[in-house]
């Protein structure tokens, strides 16, 4: 093929891009040859090392070829993108993990798929003329093939800022963000490449390297991790509006070039990546997740015509900037069922035996994305109801028997108890018991030890992220339980949700729970009361949200929940305050912190002053049945002696 040349070169396996002229984009079939090398040089001991560079002075590669899938989109034909990705992911997973030393070159421009193939390997060089970037969003795509772990990883709210801005990288600011290694100058490369070729190994690279220089970005990351540090891409181009620098006028204009979905799905993916279980299986898939549906269903196909077939740069995006339903995203980053990426590393727990006891808001639809994922499931609920996918049981012991995996979501601590007397006997040794219901820290503790004594692994693992997070498998899991729990949870975890953290011993995850909610209960009756309170001295609410979600007072129940109608993204409060998170759950989790509070004797007052609050509401003030946030039309009809 001419467009790479795949060649062994004394101890290297070498592999040259060869289309200067096209920038040395990326096509199917050259992703295909360079995995094919990579296979055939794993294994075969006269390869030490793999170097990769590219032909001529302006780009290393520059990115993919969109035209391509362009044509097959206008003629109905997605599968075909579905195809590249994948391949190309998997190629870009094999460079990430590959067991021999994989050396690349990088000058002038590496982006898109240039950072796929250029910015994963063991030793990656930049130079004077470098420039990286990751564009994705400026034609209707997120950073992918695998960019998203890097900007997961960048120091502090940089991976949100050039994934978002597109931002175009010198040779030290991407050895700032990590997507390079060793500055070393141009002229230096062909020495470099010969000696490689010739049987020095890769210390010579080391010893080449030169100072990097200051960063330009550096002098900016104070301003960066201010603005970008918000949950969203909204956030985002507020605080930036409230900013009037240059550096925020640039990056507004920045921003306002790009697709608004791809911003928000980018910050959305790089927010669920970062934490512990952060891999570049992950990434890929949430990437794939995306791109997958981009042609269909997101801006890629605009954003193409406008790039590069009509040339107008002037794309009509879906949506406007702040304003990408919150709905929207879930759905773009929804796993993929059918044909989902698969790396050829195995990162999914085989498809497991799940029983799964209380298929109630919650549990139905985290049982239904179990059975969607491949997993046998079957279930029981003492109310009889079932889930999509899943095979009703009689007894909670007729699902545990055999199960590999017995999950639980139910009301309360008591009634945990009493199942898992039920259950425990009749799993099998080894298996584990994952309770994902809210209950008192001292019941999971109880069924840990009991579980223990049956030979059962146990972990808690409460969640947040409510009815939606639940349907859309975007649940944040706090676990308690053993390493070896946890680990054996995990790739359940990733179906169920975005996140999971290991936060200690059993009980752990129910501690955090409580602890967060605590949180929630008390900083959203002061966002309502703030809320009354400012209506009464004739401040506009629209005024407020914009001042409070960029000033100290910004909280998730201001910026993502805001408990006014008609102010912020959407929420309950849009909807007559239909739950949501009803108040009478609220209750039950402020009862569980205070229950544990005075059980270790700490003092909280307004733990327990929230508690007093919700109880009056759901038991003397109507609000049972009511969203959480209903809090702000109870504080509007009050006065200070009501
Ligand atoms: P739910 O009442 O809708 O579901 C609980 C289910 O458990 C019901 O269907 C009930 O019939 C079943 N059940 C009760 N006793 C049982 C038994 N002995 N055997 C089998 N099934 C039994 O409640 P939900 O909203 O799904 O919440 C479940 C758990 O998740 C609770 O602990 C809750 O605090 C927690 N949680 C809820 C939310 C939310 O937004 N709803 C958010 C986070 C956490």
């Amino acid at each position: 093929m001419s467009d790479i040349s795949i060649r062994q070169t004394g101890p290297a396996g070498r592999i040259t891009l060869m289309r200067p002229g096209a920038l040395n984009a990326l096509t199917y079939d050259m992703c295909l040859a360079i995995e094919a090398a990579l296979d055939r040089w794993r294994d075969d001991g006269s390869i030490a090392h793999i170097v990769i560079d590219a032909e001529g002075e302006r780009a290393f590669c520059a990115g993919g070829d969109i035209a391509e899938l362009y044509a097959r989109g206008i003629a109905g034909d997605f599968d075909y993108g579905r195809r590249f990705w994948a391949d190309e992911y998997r190629m870009n997973a094999k460079i990430f993990s590959y067991p021999k030393p994989v050396i690349s070159f990088l000058q002038g421009f590496t982006m898109g798929g240039g950072v796929g193939i250029g910015c994963h390997g063991s030793h990656r060089i930049v130079g004077e003329s470098s420039r990286i970037a990751m564009p994705e969003c400026g034609i209707g795509l997120i950073p992918d093939v695998g960019g998203t772990l890097m900007l997961a990883l960048a120091p502090g709210r940089l991976g949100e800022y050039l994934g978002t801005t597109a931002t175009r990288m010198t040779a030290a600011d991407a050895i700032l963000a990590g997507f390079a290694d060793l500055m070393i100058d141009e002229a230096a490369w062909p020495g470099l490449i010969e000696a490689l070729e010739t049987g020095a190994d890769t210390a010579i690279l080391e010893a080449a390297a030169a100072d990097p220089g200051a960063a330009p970005l550096e002098a900016h990351m104070a301003q960066i991790d201010r603005h970008f540090g918000g949950e969203t891409v909204g956030d985002i181009l507020t605080s930036l509006s409230h900013d009037d620098s240059d550096f925020a006028r640039d990056t507004l204009k920045a921003l306002s070039r790009n697709s608004p979905l791809s911003m928000a799905c980018t910050v959305e993916v790089i927010h669920r990546l970062r934490g512990p279980s952060l891999s570049m299986a992950k990434a890929l898939d949430l990437e794939y997740r995306f791109t997958s549906r981009a042609l269909e269903h997101g801006d890629l196909m605009e954003g193409i015509r406008a790039a590069i077939i009509d040339k107008d740069r002037k794309p009509v995006w879906q949506h406007a900037g702040r304003s990408v339903p919150s709905a929207v995203i879930s759905k773009m980053l929804m796993p993929v069922r059918d044909n989902p990426l698969k790396l050829e590393e195995e990162t999914t727990m085989k498809k497991a035996k799940i029983g799964f006891i209380g298929l109630g808001n919650m549990g139905a639809p985290m049982a239904a994305n179990l059975a969607r994922a491949g997993h046998e499931v079957t279930g029981f609920d003492t109310a009889g109801t079932t889930a999509e996918g899943v095979r009703a049981a009689q007894t909670a012991a007729a699902v545990a028997t055999d199960a590999d995996v017995v999950i639980c979501m139910l009301p309360n601590g008591a009634v945990l108890r009493h199942v898992a007397d039920e259950v425990l006997p009749a799993m099998k040794k080894g298996a584990l018991l994952l309770d994902c219901s809210t209950v008192d820290v001292e019941a999971a503790r109880a069924v840990a030890a009991a579980a223990e004594d049956a030979g059962v692994q146990f972990a808690d693992a409460p969640v947040s992220g409510g009815i939606g997070g639940a349907s859309a498998g975007t649940l944040t899991f706090m676990a308690g339980g053993t390493e070896a729990a946890f680990r054996a949870a995990t790739p359940l975890f990733d179906v169920m949700g975005q996140k999971a953290v290991h936060c200690g011993e059993a009980g752990a995850g129910q501690a955090a729970k409580i602890c967060n909610n605590m949180i929630l209960g008390a900083t959203m009756i002061a966002t309502c009361e703030a809320f009354a309170l400012a209506d009464k001295l004739g401040l506009d609410r629209a005024r407020m949200f914009d001042v409070v979600s960029t000033s100290s007072g910004y909280s998730w129940s201001m910026n993502a929940y805001c408990p006014a109608p008609g102010i912020g993204p959407q929420s309950p409060a849009d909807n007559g305050y239909t739950p949501g998170f009803a108040s009478e759950l609220m209750v039950k989790d402020l009862g569980l912190s205070q229950q544990a509070a005075e059980a270790v004797d700490a003092d909280t007052p307004m733990g327990a002053l929230a508690l007093a609050l919700y109880r009056q509401f759901v038991e003397n003030e109507d609000g049972k049945g009511k969203d959480f946030s209903a809090m702000l039309p109870r504080f509007e009809a009050r006065g200070r002696s009501s």
